[in-house]
């Protein structure tokens, strides 16, 4: 391989120490050192465009949240069973951002521990357990939310209570808009859980459906779909984790896209600029039968540096004006790409919104959509942009970059995505 000795030796020391569950990135792993804004640096200062992290969403490193981290972690870093301001001010900032009936907040430290909290707030809210996702959802971790997370694979059954839904095509030409095909989906669910003698608690939706390969239109196709779940007794929670906080641009949450009342959300991810937090915020009746019945103490989750961070981060979106740069700069890398699939062929479809924006592959003679998608992320790694792949078919790439990518950062990615489609087609067919 192209790998140097030192890269080598880290392989050999992850392959005898790290369990065969953790899967690297590329066919010659990225080794970086350093980052500062939009970039990654490797052993040689080789720098990489990052397109792909939405955790580092105001860039790798901001000097604001690094800052406020080490202060607070050189004062006093302890747990939610003191008082303290830190968590009263990160968590009145962050309501400030979500409409009213959003009232009260448990800090966590993952996005997994929010949804599995969602979920059992949910379950003691409606005395039931019926859970409806996406065909290809991805949310979390615990085995609750794995027994949810179809994207996992047929090795990971769905729970008894699972059921799944399919998304909207909305290319499709029947009668009934992309908003009614999706309720009567919710409503098909509802009526399998009720035929196998179980009720709903929630319908869990991932706002952007990032791991269904990023459905973000028409905006507003998901709000009929929460009002079957209302009058089937459940909860509709909205998983923020990936396009909450100004990822889609100026609606700041994804479920303000769609027009939609979540009873709760979930947000994590970005929440700290790379520091593990994450958070539950759910309406005041559905927190207080929660606590009624139940404690909740997360060691971790909700510590002063960990609000500290979510602090800064919330303080430097409102500060740099990110959700209308995010809007402007999204627009302008989707005009980009969508000038593209004039010149290639492989490109099928861009859409998105935002800074959360998918590349659909087409097959080719030589080539499938997928084949081509994963041609195109190590290309794409080769010329030094860092980007990945998503959808049920693995044929849709996956561009999501730190929030305060400019279009000089996108002009960068067109262009090199350019090359490697006409390297692609240039090039020798695959081995087959
Ligand atoms: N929900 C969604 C939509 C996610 O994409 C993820 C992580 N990829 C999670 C939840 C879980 O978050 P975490 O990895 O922080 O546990």
């Amino acid at each position: 391989s192209g790998l140097d000795a030192d890269d080598r030796a880290l392989l050999e020391r992850r392959r005898k120490v790290l369990g065969g569950a953790y899967r690297l990135f590329y066919d010659q792993p990225l080794h970086p050192q350093r980052g500062e804004g939009v970039w990654l640096y490797d052993r040689h200062d080789r720098a990489y465009l990052d397109a792909y992290n939405n955790v580092a969403c105001l860039g790798h490193c901001h000097p604001h949240v690094v800052a406020a981290i080490s202060r607070q972690a050189a004062r006093l870093n302890t747990h939610t069973r003191y008082l303290d301001e830190t968590i009263l001010d990160c968590a009145e900032r962050l309501l400030a951002t979500l409409p009213p009936p959003l009232a009260q907040v448990i800090f966590t430290c993952t996005g997994s521990e929010a949804n599995d909290l969602a979920y059992r707030i949910a379950c003691q809210y409606t005395g039931a357990q019926g859970l409806i996702v996406t065909r290809m959802a991805y949310h979390g971790v615990t085995q609750a939310l794995a027994q949810a997370s179809p994207s996992l694979g047929a090795q990971v059954p769905l729970g008894t209570h699972v059921r799944t839904v399919e998304l909207p095509d909305a290319c499709d030409r029947d009668a009934l808009t992309p908003a009614q095909r999706f309720a009567a989906q919710v409503q098909r669910a509802v009526n399998e859980l009720a035929a196998a003698g179980i009720r709903p608690a929630a319908l869990l939706l991932d706002s952007v459906f990032a791991s269904d390969g990023i459905v973000t239109d028409p905006a507003g196709f998901i709000a009929p779909a929460v009002e079957v779940i209302h009058r089937a007794g459940g909860l509709f929670i909205a998983d923020e984790v990936q396009a909450g906080l100004a990822r889609l641009g100026e609606p700041f949450w994804g479920f303000v896209r769609h027009r939609v009342s979540p009873d709760i959300v979930t947000l994590g991810k970005p929440f700290g600029n790379g520091h593990p937090v994450a958070a539950v915020v759910a309406r005041r009746e559905c927190m207080e039968a929660f606590g009624q019945a139940s404690r909740y103490f997360n060691t971790f989750g909700g510590n002063p540096v960990s609000c500290a961070a979510a602090l800064a981060v919330l303080e430097v979106i409102e500060r740099e004006g990110i959700p209308k740069r995010v809007e402007e700069v999204g627009e302008y890398l989707r005009r980009g790409l969508g000038q593209l699939a004039a010149l290639h062929p492989e490109i099928g479809q861009v859409r998105g919104a935002g800074l959360f924006i998918a590349v659909a592959f087409a097959s080719n003679a030589e080539r499938s959509a997928a084949a081509i998608a994963r041609a195109v992320v190590e290309g794409m790694r080769e010329r030094g942009v860092l980007l990945s792949l998503t959808g049920a078919g693995g044929d849709v790439l996956k561009i999501r970059p730190p929030l305060v990518f400019e279009r000089q950062h996108a002009d960068i990615l067109v262009e090199r995505l350019d090359q490697t489609l006409a390297a692609l087609r240039a090039g020798p067919p695959p081995m087959t």
